[in-house]
């Protein structure tokens, strides 16, 4: 198999319709994609058809949700091409606007094979609360280790919140300024707003946010029962 250097298969075009993907490897990562917009939605993750999920194509692109569609509904011509600019490919369908954050960590962090972006109360509440300090730090915590290269709860995980804006190129500043300052970045959360975080595959990216949401349920449950 032709793969770039980090291993991603190179986009080549199918002989059938020439489209710079393969058509195959969208329809199985749309399949993906769909059958984890069910699992996220029905633990209430996704209200209101909020949120996002996308999966690395190739080297150069990537398939994701089309705005707007009900996460717990999803089918397979609910997935759309992006590049890695974010600019759809191949499709008349509009991606939404918040794509360019999931086309960011599919330019940045290699080893990144799959994104999603959700809106749960935990999430959403946590943003809120740690919006001044700009980060929720966890310490102590054995589920940390849930997170890829955390071998032991004595580690520091830190999850970024950063100030919501309509304006993408801001937001997308500020999670290059984070890992510009190589400081590890595995999800961040925004103000007001969800979480994002990755993995190498759907398997792991999944693992990922139920260990944040996870995390996060048990910072608020200390605060509230600590006061
Ligand atoms: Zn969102």
């Amino acid at each position: 198999m032709i793969t770039a250097d980090f291993g991603w298969p190179i986009a080549r075009s199918t002989m059938i319709n020439a489209l710079p993907y393969d058509v195959a490897t969208l329809r199985a990562c749309a399949q993906t994609i769909a059958d984890t917009g069910r699992e996220l939605a029905a633990l209430g993750w996704t209200p209101a058809t909020s949120s996002n999920f996308s999966m690395r194509l190739d080297a150069t692109h990537a398939a994701v949700t089309i705005s707007g569609r009900d996460k717990g509904k999803l089918g397979v011509d609910d997935i759309m091409v992006v590049d890695l600019d974010g600019a759809a490919v191949g499709t008349s369908a509009r991606p939404s606007a918040e794509t360019v954050l999931h086309t960011q960590i599919y330019r940045r962090i290699a080893r990144a094979g799959a994104v999603l972006h959700t809106h749960s109360r935990a999430q959403s509440v946590a943003s809120r609360l740690y919006s001044t300090s700009g980060v929720v730090r966890f310490e102590g915590w054995e589920l940390q280790k849930a997170i890829s290269g955390y071998t032991t709860h004595e580690s520091v995980l830190d999850l970024p919140v950063f100030p919501n804006t309509q304006d993408m190129q801001v937001l997308v500043d500020a999670v290059d300024a984070w890992l510009d300052a190589g400081k590890p970045l595995h999800g961040y959360l925004i103000d007001g707003h969800g979480i994002y975080t990755w993995g190498v595959d759907m398997v792991e990216t999944k693992r990922h946010i139920e260990a944040f949401e996870f995390l996060l349920n048990c910072e608020l449950d200390l605060r509230r029962l600590s006061t």
